[in-house]
């Protein structure tokens, strides 16, 4: 039996989708075949991806497409100095293995070549090849029909600056320093093996593929795709969602959007995230079974919909979805009780995933606000504490907590952030209040993993470090953003605090029974 296998070929970002197609034609008909391209600039997205929270469609605008890749995963930015490998083959041997098995047995080939050029490579879960800490590669796979499809992607050279403009990543990377730190993550081919030529390269990888898959490397021409055509859509302008939650996995971020009907039975609901599911019909069942539910059993249909076996996506177990299920039906409860349109700016942190929404809040002992919050006139806007003067919102979050005794902080950076957990949880603090954006919480998870204290949420609004509104200066490095806090409603969260703590006495054990939604008084 043939792996047939042809070079590197140059691509429209168009013609993508057409090219993976026909290697899953022929893997459908019992051949396996590997495929090289070269992608011309574009950013390539995941099966899953929500593109408005993954890329910064404002710098891409007109500049370059978006495609969507038929493999999950991150967004990635590319451009032909990337190798992108594509192997489809029969599932055989793959159909039966668990996820992290399966992504771990395609990569093998792609290490083996990079370690015969000397390189200590390592495959790092979910799907990582990395060296010394550096990322070199992405390996992503999905398994349909009897068809097992992975894709490789490789950089050969690396522009980090237009990665850093391309995907959403914070804006102080685009400076000076920035970059340099950013660069000093990611391990180009070309910079570890002087003079690598893409094709000698693609010819490795297909030996010992086809070593791993028990066939024998067979060169062809590349496939012959149709005429390039303009990419389908792949940003949805629709409108946001009623109710948005998501849940950092060992696979990757997933999202839950929820749009309700009047009665709050789910209309639609949307999986989204930058996981890799294997079984591409996954998340669309587990939305089709939440149409027309109340969103405030969402937990248990997604329970019931997933049944005993385990989701076939890499690094996310059946309890994540569940509890994804539990917090959009959490952040729904929370935004009726303090009377909000859209409930997307409250979430909870929860350790061991059982505190209710009530419990979190009655606990609260702390309130820590981002220095990005106050104006960038202000001479206290690197420094922690406020005199509050009254010409901004941080100076009303810091009355409302003063009037409560409770400890207010402003988070002047990363290291004093750690600095302030690891002191809370010394002093024994049962919860705390936390303003920051989204996408802080996202990215450095682990800060309050480590410290292990249940936290109350509130997103800022505003321009964040993650915004792309002053663009020239945002290149320069002189960016300075300037987020806003929701005093209002961190005193409405406050005043909800006061009347748990006051039912329950102060001993933080909240009105609510755990994990329900129904069972707490209403309050507000
Ligand atoms: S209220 Fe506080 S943070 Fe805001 S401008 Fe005045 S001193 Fe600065
Ligand atoms: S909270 Fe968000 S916007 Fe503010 S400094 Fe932190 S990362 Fe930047």
């Amino acid at each position: 039996m043939r792996l047939a296998w042809h070079d590197p070929q140059p691509l429209a970002p168009a013609q993508f989708p057409d090219y993976e197609q026909a290697h899953i034609a022929r893997a459908s008909r019992g051949e396996a075949v590997l495929g090289f391209a070269r992608l011309a600039r574009c950013a390539l997205v995941g099966a899953f991806e929500d593109p408005r929270r993954t890329l910064r469609l404002s710098y891409i605008g007109e500049r370059f497409p978006v495609v969507r890749r038929l493999t999950g995963g991150g967004s990635l930015s590319l451009d032909p100095d990337t190798l992108v490998a594509v192997l489809a083959a029969p599932a055989g041997p793959y159909e039966a293995m668990a996820p992290d098995a399966l992504m771990s047995a395609l990569a093998a080939p792609l290490l083996a070549v990079i370690r015969g050029y000397g390189i200590d490579a390592v495959f790092i879960a979910p799907n990582d090849i990395v060296v010394a800490g550096r990322k070199l590669g992405s390996v992503f796979a999905r398994q349909h029909a009897g068809v097992v499809l992975f894709e490789a992607v490789v950089p050969l050279a690396l522009d980090v600056e237009e990665l850093l403009k391309t995907l959403r990543l914070p804006l102080e990377k685009l400076s000076e320093k920035g970059l340099l730190a950013a660069r000093q993550r990611f391990a180009p081919l070309s910079t570890l093996v002087p003079d690598l030529l893409p094709g000698p390269l693609g010819a490795r990888l297909a030996a010992e593929t086809a070593q791993a898959l028990g066939r024998c490397a067979h060169r062809e021409p590349p496939p012959v795709l149709r005429e390039e055509t303009p990419c389908a859509a792949v940003v949805d302008g629709g409108p946001v969602a009623d109710v948005q939650a998501f849940l950092k996995t060992a696979g990757g971020v997933l999202y839950l959007d929820v749009w309700l009907d009047p009665g709050a039975l789910i209309r639609e609901a949307r999986f989204t995230g930058g996981v890799i599911c294997l079984d591409g019909g996954l998340l669309a069942r587990l939305q089709a079974s939440l149409a027309g539910t109340d969103i405030k059993q969402a937990e248990s249909t997604l329970a019931k919909a997933l049944g005993a076996s385990p989701p076939d996506i890499v690094g996310v177990d059946a309890a994540d979805i569940i509890y994804l299920g539990h917090l959009c039906a959490a952040r729904f409860h929370v935004g009726r009780r303090l009377g909000l349109a859209a409930a997307t700016q409250i979430s909870v942190f929860s350790p061991d995933r059982a505190a209710s929404v009530e419990t979190l809040l009655g606990a609260i002992d702390a309130v820590l606000l981002p220095y990005c919050a106050k104006p960038t006139w202000c001479k206290w806007r690197h420094r922690d504490g406020c005199p509050e003067c009254g010409r901004c919102a941080v100076g009303e979050a810091y009355g409302l907590a003063r009037a409560r005794n409770l400890t207010v902080i402003t988070i002047t950076r990363y290291e004093h952030l750690q600095a302030v957990l690891s002191d809370l949880k010394n002093q024994g603090a049962r919860a705390f209040l936390g303003v920051c954006c989204t996408d802080f919480f996202l990215k450095r998870d682990y800060a309050f993993i480590d410290a292990g204290i249940p936290a109350v949420f509130l997103d800022i609004g505003g321009d964040t470090c993650y915004t792309l509104r002053q663009e020239e200066a945002a290149y320069a490095g002189r960016f300075e953003a300037e987020a806003s806090v929701d005093a209002r409603l961190l005193g409405r969260l406050l005043a909800w605090r006061d009347r748990l703590a006051a039912v329950d006495g102060g001993a933080g054990n909240g009105a609510g029974a755990e994990g329900s939604l129904d069972a707490a008084p209403s309050l507000i």
